[in-house]
């Protein structure tokens, strides 16, 4: 890593300096035959990749080589890759010591870990508000599934009344960070606190939320969290499961096989303990930098993407709010501090309809339908005259401009006022 004053120095290359720039924004076409650059508004399903990241998997694939398995040097510079990204995701997350980073697929394959190392008889407590990653992992096992709360009081309430009720001696409770439908943050430090003070353990859904805002596993109470590198502006693949090691340690390997064994005798096997466990099988090496290379990216810009985010989002928000015929959803009905996301309709047209004509006349993608979380949408199209059963996301971020969103907000009036 060379020397240089231009940016931080991390074991990922250097991190420039200002806003940190994703890979060029490609022109798209028209129906009508015209180029225009992509307005990306899919940010909540996956973002672009940092140029960062980019170059940062760039250099760790020129020594690209077996990891903990060899001497060789090229093995060592891979295994010392993979071990720096381990280490830059829990400063990330505010890790504690003793918890366990483990690399996975995604946070569906974080959580579904982490159900299988629940201890048995576990009891889980879950809001149905959540995206099906987080709702479902759980199935087989004792699962209390909340109603979607009116307010964040009423969140309190039922999360209170809840764990008032169980017997159980070992309680999960799982919680979102920010509503991948509505965007709006969720009060984890508050409902972290009222679970720990049963004696419940707390799970963190933060797959909308890091890239985001900063998490901090110590201040917020809670135990394990949870995200996915492709939402923070690295590649699909990699993801990662961090919390307390105990109740991995002792659980059955999520993937047995090499890596994951200590000893293998003929009648035994004795498992390793550490991430290596539920590790089995030669790791994503690569997804593993490019998701740390993100996660220190974000770190030394947080500044500047939020007030990016900010400035993007209060318009988009009162932009679409302001369009007769648009209806904007909310849980809480105070939205005001959330995420770049907003879901909304448009009266009599179906959001696959809205989609399509704007991708086709505008350059411009979304996302329509339930955004796995059915149980939600359901809930907040019910509570309207809907004459449409599936909503259309907007999802900001880096590659957003403020032209993108006077682009989309005319084309919704036009769409609202017009049809498509
Ligand atoms: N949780 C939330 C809030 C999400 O928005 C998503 C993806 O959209 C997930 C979990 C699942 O993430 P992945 O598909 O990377 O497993």
């Amino acid at each position: 890593v060379p020397a240089t004053d231009e940016g931080e120095r991390t074991a990922y290359g250097v991190v420039p300096a200002g806003l940190p720039e994703v890979v060029a924004t490609p022109l798209v076409p028209t129906c009508d035959g015209r180029r225009v650059e992509y307005a990306n508004f899919d940010h909540g399903a996956s973002t672009p990749a940092l140029a960062h990241v980019v170059s940062a998997v760039e250099r760790a694939t020129a020594t690209y080589s077996s990891v903990h398995r060899g001497q060789g040097w090229t093995s060592q510079v891979s295994s010392h890759y993979y071990e720096a990204a381990r280490e830059e995701v829990a400063r990330f997350v505010g890790a504690r010591e003793g918890d366990e980073v483990v690399f996975t697929r995604n946070t569906t394959d974080s959580f579904n870990m982490l159900a299988r190392a629940l201890p048995r008889r576990t009891q889980v407590i879950v809001f149905a508000t959540e995206h099906h990653a987080t709702l479902l992992p759980w199935e087989e096992r004792r699962t209390t599934r909340l109603p979607v709360p009116l307010t964040h009081t009423d969140a309190e309430a039922l999360l209170r009344d809840a764990l008032k009720r169980s017997t159980s001696s070992s309680i999960l409770v799982v919680l979102s960070g920010a509503s991948n439908v509505t965007g709006e943050y969720w009060r984890v430090g508050r409902l972290a606190a009222i679970a720990r003070a049963r004696g419940a353990r707390v799970a963190l859904d933060a797959a909308q939320l890091v890239g985001h805002r900063r998490v901090d596993l110590e201040t917020l109470g809670v135990d394990y969290v949870a995200f996915s590198g492709h939402k923070i502006y690295a590649p699909y693949g990699a993801g990662v499961l961090v919390g307390r090691a105990d109740w991995l340690d002792k659980a059955a390997p999520y993937l047995a096989g090499g890596g994951a064994t200590a000893a293998v005798g003929a009648l035994s096997t004795t498992w390793k303990t550490g991430p290596a466990r539920h590790e089995g099988g030669t790791p994503n090496v690569l997804g593993a930098v490019a998701l740390a290379a993100a996660c220190a990216t974000i770190r030394e810009h947080r500044g500047a993407i939020e007030s990016h985010e900010r400035a993007v989002t209060e318009r988009l928000v009162d932009g679409l709010r302001a369009i007769e015929g648009v209806e904007t959803f909310s849980i809480f009905g105070d939205d005001a501090d959330r995420a770049p996301v907003v879901t909304f309709t448009v009266d009599g047209i179906e959001s696959s309809l809205v989609s399509a004509a704007l991708s086709a006349e505008h350059g411009i993608g979304v996302r329509d339908g339930k955004f796995c979380a059915h149980l939600l949408v359901d809930t907040l199209l019910s509570d309207e005259e809907a004459s449409v059963t599936t909503a259309v996301r907007v999802s900001a971020g880096l590659a957003t401009t403020h032209e993108h969103v006077e682009r989309l907000l005319a084309a919704v009036a036009s769409l609202a006022a017009d049809g498509p």
